[in-house]
């Protein structure tokens, strides 16, 4: 029996990207993911534009377009490649508050690879030398890919000094001399990113592109309110889930979002007396997205009583937190 209703048939799109790729994937698929570090205008979104073959990130002669850490999806039938710029490291810290910066650092901790990239047409800059410190103090074990980038503008008598000036910048596994423009040296440095992928699954639908982190944003901003707002005991008890995060075409962000608790009493604070401190979260949240987006933003707020939501690991990971791997 149907208890459904049928509505009627959708318009076929033009292309039908399944057909195109085959989305299903066996054991020897890989996965990972790739930071790409540099200082603003070395070329990291034109890298991963050229990459992914579609415009994703926004290019521009200006510095610091891309405020916000933006994920490029790579996808093959067995791989999958997660492309991250991470604009914490490198933009003014005071602008883009803490949560970008911790983001920036832990996605260097989880990386399979950090490519490090550089504008090889000129000497190292400051900005270089400052962001090589970086990586050096949070690459742990990630094996670090040096790009030059724009050798396109190096004329043939300058290539190997500034080549060699670039290349002292850093201890890296592997040099890299690319144009990102012009695609020179881009396969091969592609070859040995997947290389260096493990075996893992596709995280991603194949035709999804790009993923805006602003879900992972708007989570942290929220909690970081509560926190901010409640007593001491409150913080700990508390999870944020963005339930659906839309940008709708008029640039607005719609978001709704759960707070999950433990008990009823910390829902009652929570939500305060006739509403106000969900009021006062949900305002304040709402305002810092709103500048962090550069947008309009509708930010819906819930609070839900879960007992031991902290052990409960599905939920845990749902929600983004690691939990202990063995207790042994
Ligand atoms: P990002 O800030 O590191 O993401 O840098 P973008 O990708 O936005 O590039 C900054 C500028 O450098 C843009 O004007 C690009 O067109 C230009 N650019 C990027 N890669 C190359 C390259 O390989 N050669 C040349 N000549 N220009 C490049
Ligand atoms: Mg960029």
């Amino acid at each position: 029996m149907s208890e459904q209703n049928h509505t009627p048939s959708e318009p076929q799109r033009g292309i039908e990207l399944d057909s195109v790729f085959d989305d299903s994937w066996g054991e020897n698929h890989k996965s990972g993911v790739v930071a790409i570090v540099g200082r603003p205008n070395v070329g990291k979104s034109t890298l991963v534009n050229r990459i992914i073959g579609e415009k994703i990130a926004i290019v521009s002669p200006k510095p610091q377009t891309t405020r916000k850490r933006q994920l490029g999806i790579y996808t093959q039938h067995d791989i999958q490649i997660l492309f991250i710029d991470t604009p914490g490291l490198h933009a003014p810290q005071h602008k883009l508050g803490e949560i970008m910066v911790k983001d920036a650092e832990a996605s260097l901790k989880d990386a399979d690879v950090i490519v490090m990239m550089v504008d090889v047409s000129t000497p190292p800059e400051a900005g270089d030398k400052h962001l090589a410190e970086t990586i050096e103090r949070l690459r742990g074990d990630t094996p670090v890919f040096l790009v030059l980038n724009k050798i396109d503008l190096v004329a043939p008598e300058k290539r190997d000094l500034l080549v060699a000036e670039n290349r002292a910048l850093i201890a890296h596994e592997k040099t890299f001399v690319v144009s990102a423009m012009t695609g020179e040296g881009v396969s091969e440095l592609l070859d040995n990113i997947k290389a260096k992928m493990p075996l893992g699954p596709r995280y991603y639908p194949a035709d999804q592109l790009s993923e805006s982190n602003f879900r992972f944003i708007a989570a942290e901003t929220v909690r970081e309110k509560i926190m901010l707002h409640t007593e001491q005991e409150i913080p700990h008890a508390v999870a944020v889930e963005i339930e659906s995060y839309q940008e709708r075409q008029d640039g607005t962000h719609y978001i709704s979002a759960v707070i999950y608790v433990e008990r009823d009493s910390q829902k009652g604070i929570i939500i305060g007396k006739g509403g106000e401190m969900i009021k006062r979260i949900g305002s304040e949240a709402r305002k810092e997205l709103e500048t962090l987006t550069e947008a309009r933003v509708f930010l819906d707020l819930r609070v839900k009583v879960l007992k031991n939501w902290r052990s409960d690991e599905k939920l845990m990971a749902r929600l983004g937190y690691r939990t202990p791997k063995d207790d042994d």
